[in-house]
């Protein structure tokens, strides 16, 4: 191969690289700035999912009224769950 050939060759890979890299930082940045605004408008009490707190993906660390709500119904839902299964037990022991 010539050395014009290399040459060539050499310039396409760099390009190459330099492109595939910026993609990869663009796109992280993109992530990232996502990610930060989505906890600046959660902790400005801004809902992030239209107050549809069922597979919201922040809902464990929600702190705003919805979500301590639907933590208070989730947890009295456990609580009747436990009770129903705890008296399904005692009749089958019977
Ligand atoms: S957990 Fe509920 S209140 Fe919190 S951001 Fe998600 S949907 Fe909104």
């Amino acid at each position: 191969m010539s050395k014009h050939c290399e040459k060539v060759q050499n310039r396409r890979e760099l390009l190459t690289a330099v492109l595939r890299y910026a993609t990869l930082g663009t796109l992280g940045a993109i992530g990232v700035g996502v990610f930060a605004k989505r906890r600046r408008l959660v902790q400005d009490g801004i809902c992030i999912n239209s107050g549809i707190c069922k597979g919201c993906g922040i809902f464990e660390q929600c702190g705003l009224p919805l979500a301590l709500s639907a933590k208070q119904v989730q947890k009295t839902e456990n609580r009747e769950q436990k009770t129903e299964n705890r008296g399904q037990t005692l009749i089958s022991d019977i």
